[in-house]
């Protein structure tokens, strides 16, 4: 489903991403483990298209696709999603609104009908549940004044409303306590365990991979891919460390 062959990107000049690669195929869920700054959410950028990240060499491919030839809104379109390590707050923007607007418009490039408002608010309302996301939230300015805990739920609800083929999570489990973190984890697996979609889970720690069992494992140090395992090597890295394991 996704291939990446021996990427290379920088910021401003200055290398992140050094010759990464990973293949992940439909119905499976990859974590990506490493120290700070080794280039995680470089990677989760470079694949959403965020300006001001240059790929200088390497290929990517999504369904057979080149994915870096593609726009941001067409990547979103063929159903790539990423949710952020820092959720963006958009005074003035309710959630409903922005919800709304970026279903209908991948719904737009893909040929298919818009939501009608009610149409959409059933959705918005079965995912907010699903979630334990208070009603009320929904129609809040998006994340403005939100806690750490209710962002993330946030962007569960948003993966679930997209319903995504590829969804790509940067550290979805930062600053949750343990009952948000089954949250998120349940809803992970339900929006996506599926066998026609992947995850790509960026994560620090191995306890969001308790309630979301990884296929692979994968230790991105210094802008690669150093080492690659099954779901024991995200135990071994959180007893022995990165510098011991994937130097
Ligand atoms: P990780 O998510 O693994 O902690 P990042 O991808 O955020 O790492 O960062 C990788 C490297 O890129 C770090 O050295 C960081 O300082 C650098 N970096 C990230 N964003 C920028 C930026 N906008 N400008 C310059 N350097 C950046
Ligand atoms: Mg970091
Ligand atoms: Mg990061």
């Amino acid at each position: 489903m996704l291939t990446i062959d021996s990427l290379h990107a920088e910021i401003d000049g200055k290398p992140i991403l050094k010759g990464l690669t990973l293949q992940v195929n439909a119905g499976e869920i990859h974590a990506i483990m490493g120290p700070n700054g080794a280039g995680k959410s470089t990677l989760g950028y470079v694949l959403g298209g965020r300006p001001g990240y240059e790929v200088t060499a390497g290929t990517v491919t999504f369904n057979g696709e080149d994915l870096l030839d593609k726009e941001p809104h067409e990547r979103a379109a063929a159903g790539l999603f990423l949710g952020f390590q820092y959720p963006v707050e958009i005074p003035g923007v309710s959630n409903v609104q922005f919800l709304r607007e970026s279903l209908n418009a991948q719904r737009a490039v893909r040929a298919e009908k818009p939501l009608s408002g009610a149409e959409f608010l059933k959705v918005a309302r079965a995912q907010a549940d699903a979630l334990g996301l208070q009603q009320d939230m929904l129609k809040r300015p998006v994340n403005v004044g939100f806690s750490g805990g209710e962002k993330k739920r946030n962007e569960m609800v948003q993966m679930g409303i997209i319903d995504p083929r590829f969804a790509i999570l940067d550290e979805t489990d930062s600053g949750l306590d343990i009952d948000a973190l089954r949250v998120v984890g349940d809803g992970i697996n339900r929006i996506m365990r599926r066998p026609d979609k992947a995850v790509l889970l960026i994560t620090h720690y191995q306890r969001l991979l308790d309630y979301v069992r990884p296929d692979r494992v994968h230790v991105l140090a210094d802008g690669r891919i150093t080492r690659s395992g099954g779901p024991e090597l995200a135990q071994q890295l959180e007893r022995e460390g990165y510098a011991e394991v994937a130097a």
